[in-house]
């Protein structure tokens, strides 16, 4: 889950973190009179959650409440990369003199979290990270041990910090470390964190994507969620608590289990078809979820058949056979459905459906195959 800048700078408030004085607005009028609070310079910025606003039109300075009125409005108009601008954050607009990188994700094939940093921070890292790669300097974090002293100073002396300024680099850096590790992020991102005019740093942007499956355990997080930015069918998917995401294709998959969800799609693909979407019902899985990630899968008006692969184990068959028939009385669909129903009370699952007008597969090829065919327009029984 992404945080919005304003969100990610509150933490990073919290946390020690040095941040312009603002606040957001959700119109035009709004936004005047923040400025006139805050009786500066502002900086109005879209609050999209996606990089590169700059350049995009997104961030524009205003001298006075009126012209931040006026800004606003251009920026409430228009769309960033295709979303809709709701908030802006008003901030007081800072003077500087450097932009500096400074962020921490993990590290893949490392194993453990890297804290990056780079003196060429701004709007272009992603293309320092292309063209002069040499340009960012990258410290491994012991998750144990956490990010040490000198760790902190070698990035500083790295990015080749003005001395007087290391301390308080310190500081953020650990404040950020921090952050990571209590939020149970995935990125920690301050670009730019500046040099002010007056030798201070100050965190100008903020980014923070937060680990999905950590969100039972941050319910304060969870309630930042921003519903506008996503589809409605992930959402409705995960009020049911099933793993959903939507892909391009034209075949449905509705099946338990990620492993099987894959093996499924791979299938698929391996058979000329392309999956309309990832969907793993988990394991015991009831009638009335089972209904839901139908109702879901055939939302999606690119579907033209969906394919159920349901190895039962914990979750019976005769509970996902209820499902299947709860939804179709709802939704009413003529699109052809495969299914593969095998494992715990398989046999109940499928006198449940004999009269459901689907096609049965014995193996996962046999349906994959069918799918295919019927995705296509083939006929058959
Ligand atoms: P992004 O383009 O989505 O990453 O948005 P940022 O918040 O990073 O802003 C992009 C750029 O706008 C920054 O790199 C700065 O150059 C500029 N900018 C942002 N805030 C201020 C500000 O308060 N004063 C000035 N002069 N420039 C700013
Ligand atoms: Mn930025």
């Amino acid at each position: 889950m992404k945080l919005h800048e304003y969100q990610s700078k509150q933490i990073f408030s919290k946390y020690g973190i040095p941040i312009p004085k603002g606040k957001v607005a959700a119109t035009a009028q709004e936004a005047k009179l923040i400025a006139e609070e805050l009786g500066s310079r502002v900086v109005i910025k879209s609050q999209v959650l996606v990089g590169g606003r700059g350049k995009a039109g997104g961030i524009m300075l205003a001298k006075t409440p009126e012209q931040a009125e006026e800004v606003a409005s251009q920026i409430f108009a228009i769309e960033i990369k295709g979303l809709p601008v709701r908030k802006v954050l008003v901030d007081e607009a800072a003077k500087i003199d450097k932009e500096i990188y400074l962020g921490i994700t993990n590290d893949r094939a490392a194993r453990r979290p890297v804290m990056m940093a780079s003196a060429a921070g701004g709007v272009d890292i992603e293309e320092v990270a292309r063209n002069n790669p040499e340009q960012i300097i990258k410290v491994h974090i012991d998750p144990l041990l956490g990010l040490r002293d000198y760790q902190s100073r070698d990035i500083a002396a790295g990015i080749d910090l003005p001395r007087e300024l290391w301390r308080m680099f310190g500081q953020i850096a650990a404040s950020l470390w921090k952050v990571y590790i209590d939020c149970d992020a995935t990125l920690a991102e301050i670009n730019p964190l500046v040099i002010t005019s007056d030798h201070q740093l100050l965190a100008l942007d903020g980014k923070m994507v937060i680990d999905d499956n950590s969100l039972f355990r941050h319910p304060e997080l969870a309630e930042m969620r921003d519903l506008d930015v996503e589809a409605p069918s992930e959402i409705e998917a995960r009020k049911y608590g099933l793993s959903f995401i939507k892909l391009d294709g034209n075949i449905g998959c509705m099946v338990n289990g990620a492993g099987l969800a894959m093996t499924s799609m791979d299938i698929i693909k391996l058979f000329g078809g392309e999956p309309a979407n990832f969907l793993d019902i988990g394991g015991g899985a009831t009638a009335d979820k089972v209904s839901a990630a139908l109702r879901i899968i055939l939302s999606d008006s690119n579907v033209k058949a969906v394919l159920f692969n349901i190895f039962g184990g914990i979750t019976r068959g005769d509970e996902v056979a209820r499902g299947i028939l709860t939804a179709l009385e709802e939704v009413k669909s003529d699109i052809p459905m495969v299914i593969r129903l095998v494992g715990t009370n398989a046999e109940e699952g499928r006198a449940i459906l004999r009269n459901a007008d689907m096609i049965t597969a014995g193996t996962l090829v046999e349906a994959a195959r069918k799918a295919v065919a019927v995705a296509s327009g083939e006929q058959i029984r």
